[in-house]
C-alpha cells in the first residue's frame, strides 16, 4: 500500500460528505418514512420520531452507506466488481447496489447467516463466499478474495464514504422533524452512529447522541470509556447485525467526539420492542433495528417532554424466526 492510499484509508468523513452523499444517493437510495405513535409518547411521557429504515431498499439503511460508496468508485475499477463481508444487511445492501450498477459482487457471509438473508444477497445476482466466524477472519478472506479479483474491498462500517451514506438517514430525519432534543442509533461496528453523529452535530447541535449496543457485546461502550478500541469475543445476541467484536477506526474518532453517551438493552427487551412495533405500529423490526427504540423506552424518565430521534434501522427477519422470537421470548 502507498503512503497516499494509506491516507485514503483513513479519511475520516465529515458533515460535508453527508452532504455529498445524500446528492449521489438522491433517486437511488428511498426517503423512508417517519412514523410516531401515541401509545409509544403515552406510555414515554416523550414525542418520538421513528425513522423507519426497515422501509428502505433491501429493507436496512446500509443500501445507503454501500450506494454510496459503490457510486464514489471510478469507472474503471468499478468495472472488476466490489467484494464484501457481512453478516447479512450489508451483503443484501452492496449486492443490490452492485446489480443497480451492473458491478459483479462477491461477498463473504458467515455460515450460520439468517438465510432469508443469503438467499436475498444470491437473488441480487451476487456471489457468496462462506466463513467460519468463530474460527475465520473474514476481513483478510475479504483482503485475499479482492486483490485476486482486481475487485474494490466495501467494508461494512469502516469506511469513509459508507458512514457518509448512513449518515443521510439522519439528515433526513431532522431536515423533516426539525431539532431533536435526543437521537437513538443502533451500535455495531458504528457506521450508523458516526454518520448519524455527524449529522446531528451539524444540523441539530444541542441533541444528545446515544448509540445503543446489546448487552452481550458492549465492546462499543468499553471502547468510549476507556477512549480506544477494545475488541471482545463473538458476543451472542438475536441482534445480528450489531455482534461485531470491535468499532472501526474510521467510526471510533467520531463517535468520540460527537456522541454523548452509549447504553446497553438485553435480548428480552428487544422481543418487546418487536412486538409493540409488530402489534402497535403493525410494523416488521429485526432484533437489531429494535436497539434504539429499546433504549429510549429504558430511559424514558431521562426523556420526559423532550423531542426524541430513533433510527429504526432494518426489517430483514424470516417470518418463522420472528414468530418464534415473539411467542416463546427465545433468547438464542
Ligand atoms: C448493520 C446494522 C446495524 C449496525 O450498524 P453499524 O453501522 O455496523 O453500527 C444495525 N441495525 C441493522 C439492521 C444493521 O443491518
Amino acid at each position: 500500500m502507498t503512503p497516499s492510499s494509506q491516507n485514503a484509508a483513513m479519511r475520516i468523513p465529515t458533515f460535508a460528505d453527508v452532504r455529498i452523499a445524500a446528492g449521489r444517493i438522491a433517486g437511488f437510495a428511498h426517503k423512508t418514512p417517519v412514523l410516531t405513535s401515541r401509545t409509544f409518547n403515552a406510555a414515554t411521557g416523550t414525542e418520538v420520531f421513528f425513522k423507519c429504515e426497515n422501509f428502505q431498499r433491501g429493507g436496512a439503511f446500509k443500501f445507503r452507506g454501500a450506494m454510496n460508496a459503490i457510486l464514489a468508485v471510478a469507472d474503471e475499477p468499478r468495472a472488476r466488481g466490489v467484494v464484501a463481508y457481512s453478516s447479512g444487511n450489508h451483503a443484501q445492501a452492496l449486492a443490490y447496489a452492485a446489480q443497480i450498477k451492473s458491478v459483479p459482487a462477491t461477498i463473504i457471509m458467515p455460515k450460520d447467516a439468517p438465510i432469508l438473508k443469503v438467499e436475498a444477497t444470491r437473488g441480487y445476482g451476487a456471489e457468496v463466499i462462506f466463513y467460519d466466524r468463530y474460527t475465520e477472519d473474514r476481513e483478510e478472506i475479504g483482503r485475499r478474495v479482492a486483490s485476486e479479483r482486481g475487485a474494490t474491498l466495501i467494508p461494512p462500517y469502516d469506511h469513509p464514504d459508507v458512514i457518509a451514506g448512513q449518515g443521510t438517514a439522519t439528515l433526513e430525519l431532522i431536515e423533516e422533524v426539525g431539532q431533536l432534543d435526543a437521537l437513538y442509533v443502533c451500535l455495531g461496528g458504528g457506521g450508523l452512529l458516526a454518520g448519524a453523529a455527524l449529522a446531528a452535530a451539524e444540523l441539530s447541535p444541542a441533541c444528545r447522541v446515544v448509540g445503543v449496543e446489546p448487552a452481550a457485546g458492549n465492546d462499543g461502550q468499553q471502547s468510549f470509556e476507556k477512549g480506544e478500541i477494545v475488541t471482545i469475543p463473538v458476543p451472542k445476541s438475536i441482534a445480528d447485525g450489531a455482534v461485531v467484536t470491535h468499532l472501526g477506526e474510521h467510526n471510533f474518532p467520531i463517535i468520540r467526539e460527537k456522541v454523548a453517551e452509549i447504553t446497553t438493552v438485553t435480548d428480552e427487551e428487544l422481543v418487546r420492542t418487536m412486538r409493540f412495533f409488530a402489534e402497535r405500529m403493525k410494523i416488521m423490526v429485526e432484533p437489531t433495528g429494535c436497539l434504539g427504540a429499546a433504549a429510549a423506552h429504558a430511559n424514558a424518565k431521562d426523556l420526559a417532554g423532550k423531542r426524541v430521534g430513533v433510527i429504526i434501522s432494518g426489517g430483514n427477519i424470516d417470518l418463522t424466526r420472528f414468530a418464534e422470537l415473539v411467542t416463546t421470548g427465545d433468547q438464542a
